[in-house]
């Protein structure tokens, strides 16, 4: 390894992560890490770490990252760790970024690809949030975690939880989907299936984070789980040879992959590992039967409003109010991109599309990608010689109820 560690007065063991501050993306007001923060007590907006990126620029060297364990962290400069002991790892990272040639010919796309997140560990890109975010509660010395989850995400912090033996409580709509319930249950996890939304779980787990001292690992709520997320914008990089492509098809619930790979970009440019600064232009997709963010964005919006009634067989996009939606829609605008909304029918067919065309069992948000992207084209919103990158957020086989 070329990175020099650097030592911190606080800390006695080598550390390998640069990480400096935490910034609330709403004021600006700082905090310093290495104690436990949640969310802005000011004026309630999500913060975000900061690195020293001069340091990193100067003691890590971008090509030999590419030759160390795959993994999220080969990355460990730029995620929030000190201490390597506390890296949980379940294989999380470094997932394929697949050309579609067959759709794309049908399209007529040329440089279509799919990064395919659903050989994460427990099947979904949660996998990377919930790794850096368990680590780093690790670190910080935090017994018991409880987090309100539309399914993945809670799957992913038991499994996690389990691995770095923290204590896990989850609370789930009751038509989460079946193995989302198991896979919790099977890593030790508690499970409390609530007769509600997401937001009510949300609410229900507030309460018992606040009246039993958990810690909540809810979206946003808590600094680090985007890091872990951000990855994905340091994998693509890496993967174009160092440039970016140019439309990123994103499904967004929660938002942490979106304003994660966002945050990738500019830390990628700030550290000069870009062989150049055109940026990707980010298109969230939602479902038509819960779309805030859409919404928002068509309206010219700084905020979401809460959607009522949600419903959608994505169930990763039964999100009616995301904490972040200032962020999201503050990163999809200044990429210059835009915001879709597709129904269930169009996730159903491009989820067969993907089966069938290029073998690829995607989950219903992963393939909702698809289904935006054939909006786009009739709107004539992206050409046909754009690299083109699709998100498969999970797999298609933890949603067998839904057949
Ligand atoms: C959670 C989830 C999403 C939404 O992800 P965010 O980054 O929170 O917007 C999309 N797809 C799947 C499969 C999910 O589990
Ligand atoms: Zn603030």
């Amino acid at each position: 390894m070329r990175s020099q560690p650097i030592m911190h007065d606080s800390i006695v063991s080598k550390t390998t992560s640069y990480l400096s501050e935490l910034e609330c993306s709403g004021c600006g007001r700082k905090f310093t890490p290495d104690k436990v923060h949640t969310f802005c007590p000011d004026c309630q907006s999500p913060l975000l770490a900061r690195y020293d990126l001069t340091s990193v620029g100067k003691h890590a060297d971008r090509d030999a990252i590419r030759h160390r364990q795959n993994g999220l962290w080969r990355w460990h400069e730029l995620l929030p760790v000190r201490d390597p002991q506390n890296f949980v790892f379940l294989g999380e990272g470094d997932t394929a970024l697949l050309h579609l040639p067959h759709i794309g010919k049908e399209l007529g796309l040329s440089n279509l690809y799919v990064k395919d997140e659903s050989t994460n560990p427990t099947g979904s890109f949660k996998a990377r949030g919930l790794a850096a975010a368990v680590s780093k509660a690790k670190e910080l010395g935090i017994e018991k975690v409880i987090i309100p989850t539309a399914g993945n995400a809670g799957g992913a912090m038991a499994a996690y939880a389990a691995r770095a033996k923290i204590k896990a409580l989850i609370y789930m709509p009751k038509d989460t989907p079946r193995a989302n319930i198991e896979e919790s249950r099977i890593a030790g996890a508690e499970v409390v299936l609530v007769d509600g939304l997401i937001s009510d779980a949300a609410g229900m787990a507030g309460e018992k984070a606040r009246a039993e001292g958990w810690f909540d690992l809810s979206t946003f709520k808590e600094p680090y789980r985007v890091e872990g997320k951000k990855i994905m914008g340091y994998e693509l990089a890496e993967a174009f040879n160092w440039s970016l492509p140019d439309v990123i098809i994103y499904p967004t619930g929660g938002g942490t992959g979106l304003v994660g790979m966002w945050k990738a970009f500019a830390e990628l440019e700030a550290l000069g590992w870009l062989s150049n600064t055109r940026r990707p232009r980010m298109v969230s997709v939602q479902a038509e039967g819960c779309a805030p963010v859409v919404k928002a964005f068509e309206n010219g919006a700084s905020f979401c409003d809460f959607w009522t009634n949600a419903h959608t067989l994505a169930s990763g996009l039964r999100v009616p109010k995301s904490f972040a939606d200032a962020l999201i829609l503050h990163d999809i605008r200044e990429s210059q991109g835009t915001a879709v909304a597709v129904n269930d029918e169009s996730i159903l067919d491009a989820q067969r599309k993907l089966g069938r065309m290029e073998g690829i069992f995607a989950a219903p948000e992963g393939a909702a990608t698809l289904a935006a992207l054939e909006a786009l084209l009739k709107r004539k919103w992206v050409q046909p010689d754009e690299r083109i990158v699709l998100f498969n957020t999970g797999s298609g086989l933890k949603y067998l109820d839904q057949f």
